[in-house]
């Protein structure tokens, strides 16, 4: 490989990535010969993607990078509000791909220490199993009763705010019997009128979210105590605190909001 060409460079310490201080106060991600921080011996440094025509290494450190004039390091999710869409959606597959290296290590099937064979591709020496890094998909549901949308409060939410109900997709299982599945689990409500939002890779470990909107069908709203702690129909003029902008779940709400007669 060249050494003279540049790339860029997803440095990650758990969720933490490795910004650089730009002279206009922006923050990018590292753009460069070589990485910006020394690699350790045994460390793996993965070819994630291309971006801007330009090779993306990634690789984990064993302890943060301290801040400084030049670097900072921040969580994932705060990256977004600082770097291009594509970069951090791009910083999301790095995390993604080093998530899924550090727990494949060994074959599934038989124990033996697995060889990385290609960037997204590990096979066993002793038994031939192949591994890819795998997405666990889960829905996000918009549902409308008249002029007012369900909000919920989950248990596990890193803050105050409330959200769509959202779900994991079980086995055997198609995206809309889950939108129902799952509404009824958590609130009690029946829905109808399923249609296809959108979606977004979700890198929180390893996700992808669907969006479905769907009409109130009936049922009087029993949250489940276990996940929810609040849920409730809100019209437009009387909203609670919202997701980050980073979310679908925000998208949706906001095309919700901007679509009075949807
Ligand atoms: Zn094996």
């Amino acid at each position: 490989m060249n050494q003279t060409t540049q790339s860029w460079w997803f440095i990650f310490y758990k969720d933490q990535l490795l910004l650089e201080k730009k002279n206009d106060g922006t923050y990018a991600i590292p753009y460069e010969n070589h990485s910006p921080v020394t690699i350790k011996e045994n460390t793996t440094v993965h070819n994630v993607a291309t971006l801007e025509g330009k090779s993306c290494k990634a690789f984990s450190l064993p302890s943060p990078v301290e801040e400084s004039e030049k670097y900072i390091m921040t969580g994932l999710r705060a990256s977004y509000d600082y770097l291009p869409s594509l970069h951090y959606q791009t910083a999301g597959k790095a995390h993604e791909i080093l998530h899924w290296d550090r727990n494949s290590r060994f074959c599934s099937a038989c124990g033996t220490p697995m060889e990385q064979k290609e960037s997204i591709m590990k096979r066993c020496p002793k038994c031939g199993r192949e591994v890819y890094p795998s997405i666990s998909t889960a829905i996000l549901v918009l549902v409308k009763k008249k002029d007012s949308l369900l909000l919920v409060h989950a248990r596990n939410f890193k803050g105050t705010f409330n959200s769509l109900v959202a779900g994991f997709l079980e086995t055997g299982e198609t995206l809309e019997e889950c939108v129902v599945r799952e509404v009824k689990e958590e609130t009690g409500l029946d829905v109808k009128n399923i249609t296809y939002f959108g979606n977004q890779p979700w890198p929180y470990p390893s996700g992808l979210m669907v969006g479905f909107i769907a009409d109130y069908a009936g049922g009087e709203i029993k949250l489940q105590d276990e996940e929810l702690s609040a849920g409730n129909f809100y019209t437009r003029d009387n909203l609670p605190e919202l997701p980050g902008k980073l979310s679908l779940a925000r998208k949706m709400i906001d095309w919700w909001i901007e679509h009075p007669n949807k």
